[in-house]
């Protein structure tokens, strides 16, 4: 359990308008003993079982996937997250996110199969349902001796997941539902053994979540394995139901309750899903590095070359960005779930509004993950050159596998407009403050500026101030639309994209300077050089996707003077006063990891 009390952590959001200490975000160096063992241990089932027969994943060797879901139920990493009364381990959220983490390494086949499983099959369980339910189904699913799936999406509801047009309808007597309807895209659906399935009951505006077990005497058939772009051993399947009887006692939570369900479940999956690009990206970072180091033209290694530096450099800040991110997200999460519990919440309503609570940053985490592994992947293939674009090497299956990861879990574009949405609604709730920081920031733009030269001496203080005024940009731009759109905003969804854009900018920057600050406070600056030469990297990226974004939206929404002073307020709020040497900095981080072999940052 975690001592920290409930003044100590930020609100989900608040971290736009608060400022966090670095001592108050959890980094990957701060994992206990227990938790390094937990990583040391995945890491080699991942070696042992999954890496060294990559090629069978590769070969739609769904039997395989089945064979290493069932090995990694006996070495208990399907129990990590359930709670010990049902069989699992219930170790904190940090430690969950450890393995989603670390089983991402050799194929995105597999860390479906696991998410599916684990987070969207099990979790609707263990969140939402009765006593009965969760003694009958949990322990099953903890051990992998059953698995589970998912029935959300339909033919003509994906995004739009509340249209879905299943039925299920009660019998005479009122002891069972009759579900009818066609559910796609469902992973895992091969080998499961029972379904979570939203279903509408009579013409309610909302659907409702039953547990349906898989028995083929029951009205339940599927279609044939989807053809796919990547995750080729990831089951996928059409599962129709028709007539399936399921017990009223099945139902999850109350009826009309699914759509809920649903999103609470997309939540946990959301940052799970960006914990499973980590493990992803370091190994692409990995096997990137070592073929650069080897192969050799114009009788040189590939990696002194300035072109090839550039690449991994970015690819290594990347994965250091990401994990600095998710780590402190993580860890929120864990506390405010034990913030909760130790107010008198049952663990699964802690669980459940601990979660609810980071919805934000959920979100933004997916996006700009699995956004992270896209482009890795994607450089990872041109450091190998025509090697990267042949099957015969995991270049070209990282990147088909990295490509679902802004699709699945709701694509990038809901999460971007969800991450701006839930922000304005939480300040409409009173939750974040966003009005009165807003209106500091539209009187600073009247005032003078300040001619005063800063004091950058202490380390990275240029970089901290600089993410105080891009928090600025923020409030200034979607302070000004909110007010110019009000609750039509959500129709300029051009203007969200961008808004969006400059959030998730925010946080992964300052997430990344925080860990950074942190680490260089206790293990001294020349052991975190590399790092603060990443941090300082990523911030420059950073700036110059949000001064771009901040434009667009300002021209789109405003004209004249208002203009003309958003404009002014940007250049200052995006100001270096002494501008890196980006050159010099991406040498520096290529030079480590080309020394290293690799990325070692974790
Ligand atoms: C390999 C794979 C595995 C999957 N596994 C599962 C599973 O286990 N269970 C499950 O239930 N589902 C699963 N899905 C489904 C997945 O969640 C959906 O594909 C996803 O939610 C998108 O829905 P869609 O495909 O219908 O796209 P659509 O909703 O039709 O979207 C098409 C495009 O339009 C955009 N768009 C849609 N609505 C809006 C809007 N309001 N504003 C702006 N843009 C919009 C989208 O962002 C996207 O770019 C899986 C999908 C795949 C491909």
């Amino acid at each position: 359990m975690s001592d920290t009390t409930e003044k100590d952590i930020l609100r989900g959001g608040q971290f736009l308008v608060k400022e966090t200490k670095c001592e108050d975000v959890f980094t990957l160096e701060d994992l206990n003993e227990e938790q390094k063992m937990m990583r040391e241990s995945t890491k080699e089932f991942v070696d042992r079982e999954l890496w060294a027969h990559w090629e069978r994943f590769e070969k739609k060797d769904y039997a395989y996937t089945e064979e290493c879901m069932r090995k990694a139920g006996e070495l208990g990493l399907l129990s990590i997250a359930v709670p010990e009364a049902y069989g699992g381990m219930g170790m904190g959220f940090v430690s969950t996110m450890l393995v989603c983490d670390y089983i991402s390494g050799a194929t995105g086949s597999f860390s479906t199969a696991f998410g599916a499983h684990t987070g969207i099959g099990t979790m609707p369980i263990t969140l939402y349902g009765t006593e009965e339910q969760k003694q009958k189904y949990v322990p099953k699913l903890a051990t992998g001796e059953w698995f589970g799936a998912y029935c959300l999406t339909e033919p003509g509801a994906g995004s739009d997941a509340n249209s879905g047009k299943t039925k299920a309808v009660l019998s005479e007597d009122g002891k069972y539902y009759s579900i009818t309807g066609q559910k796609m895209w469902i992973s895992n659906a091969g080998f499961c053994n029972m379904f979570i399935v939203f279903a509408r009951i009579e013409d309610d505006k909302n659907i409702t979540g039953f547990i349906v077990e898989n028995d083929s005497e029951n009205g339940i058939s599927f279609g044939e394995e989807e053809k796919k772009l990547g995750i080729h051993s990831s089951s996928t399947r059409q599962v129709f139901f028709n007539d399936t009887k399921v017990p009223v006692e099945n139902m999850l939570s109350e009826r009309g309750n699914g759509f809920k369900i649903a999103m609470n479940a997309l939540n946990v999956g959301r940052i799970k899903l960006a914990a499973a690009c980590l493990e992803a990206q370091r190994r692409v970072v990995n096997e990137a590095t070592k073929y650069a180091n080897e192969r050799i033209q114009f009788k040189t290694p590939i990696m002194n070359f300035g072109a090839i530096k550039a690449k991994i450099a970015d690819m290594a800040t990347n994965a250091y960005v990401d994990e600095s991110a998710c780590y402190r997200a993580a860890k929120n999460i864990e506390d405010r779930i034990a913030i909760r519990e130790a107010s008198g919440n049952s663990h699964q309503e802690a669980e459940l509004k601990g979660v609810e609570e980071y919805a934000i940053e959920c979100s933004i985490l997916k996006v700009a993950v699995s956004e992270h592994v896209q482009h890795t992947t994607d450089e990872g293939i041109q450091v190998f050159g025509g090697m990267g674009f042949s099957a015969d090497t995991p270049m070209e299956s990282a990147w088909r596998d990295a490509r679902i990861s802004r699709i699945y879990e709701g694509t990038n574009e809901i999460n971007r407009m969800l991450s701006v949405g839930m922000l304005v609604k939480k300040a409409m709730k009173g939750h974040v403050d966003l009005l009165g920081p807003a209106t500091a920031v539209g009187e600073e733009l009247m005032g003078i500026p300040s001619f005063e030269t800063p004091d950058f001496s202490e380390l990275l203080a240029e970089e901290k101030d600089l993410i105080a005024r891009l928090k600025k940009v923020f409030l200034m731009v979607a302070g000004s639309a909110v007010q110019k759109f009000g609750p039509d905003l959500e129709k300029h969804q051009m203007l969200l994209m961008a808004a969006s854009d400059i959030l998730i900018q925010i946080y992964m920057a300052e997430s990344t300077i925080l860990r950074t600050e942190k680490n260089a406070k206790r293990f001294g600056e020349e052991a975190q050089a590399t790092q603060i030469a990443m941090s300082k990297l990523y911030l420059y990226r950073a700036v110059d996707i949000i001064q771009q974004k901040a434009k667009e939206g300002i021209v789109s929404f405003a004209e004249g003077d208002e203009q003309r002073m958003m404009l002014m307020g940007l250049k200052r709020f995006t100001k270096y006063t002494n501008q890196p040497n980006v050159v010099e900095l991406r040498t520096q981080i290529a030079d480590k990891v080309a020394a290293d072999n690799g990325y070692t940052f974790d």
